[in-house]
């Protein structure tokens, strides 16, 4: 039997971790301090990307590589930070060209491609809110949250712009340009530029804009059990806590390459995959492929990786890879390895341990808090299966709500509540865009409230339990099952539908739609099979139900919201639990 926690001793370091003294570090730790680090003043000028890229490109780790790029096929192509500084300039002068000021929105559509990551860091070097959008969205998704940010410009490629957008792009008033990535001699579609043009017109030096700390720097869209996907916004000086989470959480040291597997689509991508580790001065890998373990392991080997976040779902795909795919590879620099985004099963911890010689260290936080707030610490004892411990600078609690609306914090070990953070912290998000209601309601006095449900034990791990909501995680991207509903409404057969997350052992949730249809039609595998091909053509693949099942009604409440836990009881067979406002019943 594999015993309960794994056991940390100082001489198993290879390299020492940056937190030794987990108690010691959280007494003395302020962001003041992270800010003299930085050399910012608490209300002085500060710029996320200047920040990240220029004090070291001005600095003696200017020729060191920033980023190292894995095409799909083809040869890798690395820039320094040098580089990139001076082609995130040239970016911000093509966007002040075309008149693109502070505060306007630049969305990015793309793969990991090197003129995304560009893209990203010149616009805010333009003090240009950026939205990242992911790339395996549909137009559904791609109009909803262009139209909610009001995006002015969008950088994509020349073959998404044409499959995604273009058809598209007559109901998206707020869009003034589009900048594409990979176009071919002599075809720019109508209403676009060409982006390689526009930067070799351009200077490569700038004066960044007088963005300050609480200036937005970053727009990230999350989803929610109802209404419209929620885009959260962040500020420059988010950059603090990108810094320390990287210090504290992911291990970074100088010398350092790193692999965050995320794509930038998504939150992780962005505050993981590009800002923490250019704060750190570290170099990192983009593999721009999809998912496929042999090439995985050959990256970890090849590129000499020695820290790697991760996700549990890519680690299920490589436990389910086999071991015989990795026998053939050494890793000899690996010395950290992380995890984040849904729970992490602890055979999935003890599978790095057995197979790669390190466990897994999960960790928590989401699109809200901007950065790592719970985690298993490299100097820290692991319990499989818990999330770790809240960082130095975050207090982390479990609260529980009174139907009066009050929130009391729960004095006990291992009860269940809802997780919640005390005080503020520089990534947490300022608001949802233009939605003022729905972002208070997350808060409770001094508390920012989850919304997921966890317990914490004696030792201070906590441990997650569920989501408090209907929100469906799959392969670490979350989804609103309103959304995936209204797409279906859309079609000409559907009078109800009702969207659930189903248990999956590979990507943790897959998404599952129940439906009713309207008189004078007739369920069957050919509508069943239409019904997907409609939600995968307007959602993408990234949301589309996987299942659909037929119904001859759905089951409401009284007030007439359809039941979605009941749907999930009834598919796995659980108890219904209280069904007291289900419409017809007792
Ligand atoms: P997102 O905002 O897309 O990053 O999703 C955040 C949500 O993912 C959290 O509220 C949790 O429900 C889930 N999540 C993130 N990290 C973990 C983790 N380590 N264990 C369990 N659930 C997680």
């Amino acid at each position: 039997m594999r015993p309960d926690i794994i056991r940390k001793s100082t001489d198993g370091f290879r390299v020492a971790p940056n937190l030794l003294d987990y108690q010691d570090e959280r007494r003395s730790f302020s962001w003041d301090l992270i800010r003299a680090e930085l050399g910012v003043a608490a209300d002085g000028p500060l710029n996320i990307a200047r920040l990240a890229l220029d004090r070291h490109a001005d600095g003696p780790r200017a020729g060191r590589t920033a980023f190292r790029f894995l095409p799909a096929s083809g040869e890798p192509r690395s820039m320094s930070f040098a580089e990139l500084a001076r082609a995130t300039d040239r970016f911000a002068n093509v966007l002040r060209a075309l008149g693109v000021a502070k505060g306007d929105r630049l969305y990015v559509l793309a793969g990991r491609v090197p003129e995304l990551y560009v893209a990203v860091l010149g616009a805010l070097k333009n003090g240009t809110v950026v939205s990242p959008l992911f790339s395996a969205f549909g137009p559904e998704p791609i109009a909803t949250r262009i139209r909610i940010g009001e995006c002015k410009v969008l950088v994509t490629t020349a073959e998404l712009y044409e499959r995604k957008v273009a058809a598209i792009r007559d109901q998206l008033p707020s869009l003034q340009h589009v900048l594409l990535v990979g176009v071919t001699e002599g075809e720019l579609p109508p209403g676009t530029f060409d982006l390689a043009r526009l930067m070799a017109d351009a200077s490569d030096t700038f004066a960044a804009a007088d963005t300050g700390p609480e200036d937005p720097a970053l727009l990230h869209f999350t989803s929610g059990t109802t209404g419209t996907p929620k885009g959260a916004i962040h500020v420059h000086e988010a950059a603090l806590m990108h810094f320390a989470t990287g210090r504290y959480a992911l291990d970074l040291h100088p010398n350092d390459i790193f692999w965050c597997t995320a794509d930038p689509g998504w939150v992780t991508g962005m505050s993981y995959g590009i800002l923490a580790p250019l704060l750190h001065g570290v170099t990192s890998v983009v593999d721009e492929a999809d998912f496929d373990a042999e090439r995985w392991y050959r990256i970890l080997q090849d590129q000499l990786v020695s820290v790697w976040y991760t996700a549990p779902t890519a680690i299920r795909m490589l436990m389910k890879s086999g071991p015989e795919l990795r026998g053939g590879y050494r890793f000899p620099q690996l010395r950290f390895l992380a995890s984040v985004g849904e729970p992490l099963n602890p055979e999935a911890v003890w599978w790095g341990q057995e197979v790669l010689g390190l466990p897994i260290h999960d960790n928590w936080w989401q699109t809200e808090t901007g950065g790592i707030m719970i985690a298993n610490l490299p100097a820290l004892d692991i319990k499989p299966g818990s999330m770790g411990k809240p960082l130095p600078g975050v207090e982390a609690l479990i609260a529980s709500r009174r139907d009066d609306g009050r929130v009391d914090e729960v004095q006990q070990n291992d009860v269940v509540g809802e997780l919640a953070l005390r005080g503020r912290w520089p990534s947490l998000f300022r608001g949802y865009l233009g939605q003022e209601e729905r972002y208070r309601k997350c808060f409770a006095g001094e508390l920012y409230l989850t919304g997921d449900l966890a317990r914490c034990d004696g030792d201070g791990y906590f441990w997650f339990i569920g989501r408090g909501d209907d929100v469906i995680k799959s392969a670490g991207h979350l989804i609103g099952p309103f959304e995936v509903e209204s797409v279906l409404l859309e079609h000409p057969a559907v009078a109800e539908a009702g969207v659930i997350g189903k248990p999956d052992e590979m990507v943790g949730e897959m998404v599952k739609a129940f439906v009713s249809l309207k008189p004078g039609f007739e369920s069957g595998e050919a509508l069943r099979r239409e019904l997907l091909g409609h939600a995968r053509k307007r959602l993408g693949a990234a949301v589309a139900p996987k299942e659909i099942a037929f119904l001859p009604t759905l089951p409401r409440t009284r007030s007439g919201k359809i039941m979605r836990r009941l749907l999930k009881a009834r598919e796995l067979g659980l108890p219904e639990g209280d069904i007291s406002t289900l419409e017809g019943g007792s």
